[in-house]
């Protein structure tokens, strides 16, 4: 090989052991396209976000740049409840509550993640409908047909945040782990709204 053609493959081999190790950091996540929408809950600015996998939505009401304290639901998706008006599950509920508080306050983000059947996807959810319907708890019932209990992952959702340039949020949830899951990649979350 030639002394270039030497240099070339080392800066070759660096470049992409560098890029492995930030891909393996981070959710990498990269503005893709934004416009606005109106809602039945008032207007929002969308920004769609793209991780090589997949893609994660923000709706933004208001200017949260630097923003303390500000409302933020961390919302994921479910075709049953958005799509089929499923009676079985409160997602669809959920979100209309979330816009509806946000809505009040004129200022806050919806972030949606496409992480179904907490993050099994349709397939184990549509597999776990019979087991919970038998009072079995949504987690066991992923269990019982050979899924995680939860699969879902937040890198993203802080990712976002960053990238909205938020300082501290109050988060529309009343599920404590997911606060936590938020608070480790670094989220600053000052407090809680029960949806
Ligand atoms: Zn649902």
């Amino acid at each position: 090989m030639t002394p270039l053609g030497d240099v070339l493959l080392h800066f070759y081999i660096e470049l992409t052991l560098i890029t492995f190790t930030v891909t393996k950091e981070r959710a990498m996540i990269v503005k893709m396209a934004a416009g606005n929408l109106k809602t039945k809950y008032g207007e929002y600015h969308e920004v769609l976000y793209y991780d090589g996998q997949k893609e994660s939505i923000a709706l933004v009401m208001g200017d949260v740049k630097d923003g303390e304290e500000v409302l933020c639901r961390v919302h994921s998706s479910c075709l049953f409840g958005h799509a089929f008006n499923s009676i079985e599950c409160d997602c669809r509920e959920q979100m209309e509550k979330s816009q509806q508080l946000i809505e009040k306050e004129g200022k806050g983000i919806v972030i949606w993640l496409e992480q179904e059947g907490k993050g099994n996807g349709h397939f184990a959810l549509l597999k776990s409908v019979e087991h919970k319907r038998q009072g079995v708890k949504q987690a066991d019932a992923y269990e019982a047909v050979g899924f995680k209990r939860d699969a879902r992952d937040f890198r993203a959702a802080a990712e976002i945040l960053k990238d909205l340039g938020v300082r501290s949020v109050r988060m529309i949830t009343g599920n404590a782990n997911k606060t936590e899951t938020l608070t480790s990649y670094g989220v600053k979350v000052v407090g809680t709204v029960p949806t």
